[in-house]
């Protein structure tokens, strides 16, 4: 039991420790946070669609197929979305650390993974999606700011901050029609924006979210809008 529990708290001291994987706790962790062979292995979220970013399970041959069914037929208020992770383990493990828990180690490794492969971010400024200053007292931090905060330092870019105005339920238990609907009329956005506004997220879903920040942002003369978290939940969600 006490052997037990003390791995157990070797194995978090490590894993807040510089040097050790993140993930297999080993110590040939590179700068980032992690070992090269957990790099690897990490879930890449490979031919997904260049619009919202939903896995596809073929590699399609030219850009135009690089688009789902969705965007092909009804093109998203974003250019892009950047996700190039899928949200399984070990990456749903972090992001859940790093939102529920508070980790900050968790959050680090999560800038360090949107950092492989960032989307262009020239001429471009960041904006975390808003959250209901109730929930941000309730959970402590909105991580979608934080992310997008760090970002911004590391890359030397303008961060935004828009603020929710609408107490949203949990997304998840709405259809796609519902969600978008109810975030009407949710999210304030800054009176200056930027040419190009990068909006940062923990997760992808749906993009409803996104989807609703963009379209807002297009109509304030924001001539580009793109989406960039570290992970996109695997298909077949409701998109
Ligand atoms: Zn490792
Ligand atoms: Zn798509």
């Amino acid at each position: 039991m006490l052997t037990t529990w003390l791995r157990r708290v070797e194995e978090r001291l490590r894993q807040a420790l510089p040097g050790y994987c993140a993930f297999c706790l080993s110590n040939q962790a590179s700068e980032k946070g992690w070992c090269d062979e957990c790099q690897a292995l990490l879930p890449r979220n490979s031919d997904a669609c260049l619009m919202c970013a939903e896995p596809r399970s073929q590699s399609p041959a030219d850009s135009a197929e690089r688009l789902c069914g969705h965007c092909l037929i009804e093109p998203p208020a974003m250019a892009r979305t950047t996700a190039d992770y899928l949200y399984t383990e070990p990456v749903k493990t972090l992001v859940r650390d790093f939102k529920y828990h508070a980790s900050t180690r968790a959050g680090v490794l999560l800038v360090e993974l949107m950092l492989t492969s960032p989307p262009d971010t020239a001429k471009a400024a960041l904006m975390g999606v808003p959250m209901h200053p109730a929930k941000a007292r309730e959970r402590g931090f909105n991580q979608a700011d934080w992310l997008a905060r760090q970002l911004a330092k590391r890359l030397g870019l303008a961060s935004f901050e828009g603020q929710c105005v609408k107490h949203l339920p949990a997304q998840h238990t709405l259809n796609r029609r519902a969600r978008l609907e109810n975030l009407r009329g949710a999210f304030v956005l800054p009176q200056s924006l930027p040419e190009r506004l990068i909006i940062v997220d923990d997760v992808v879903t749906t993009g409803a979210t996104g989807q609703e920040l963009a379209r807002q942002a297009l109509g304030a003369g924001v001539r580009c809008v793109e989406l960039w978290a570290p992970a996109r939940t695997p298909p077949g969600r409701d998109w």
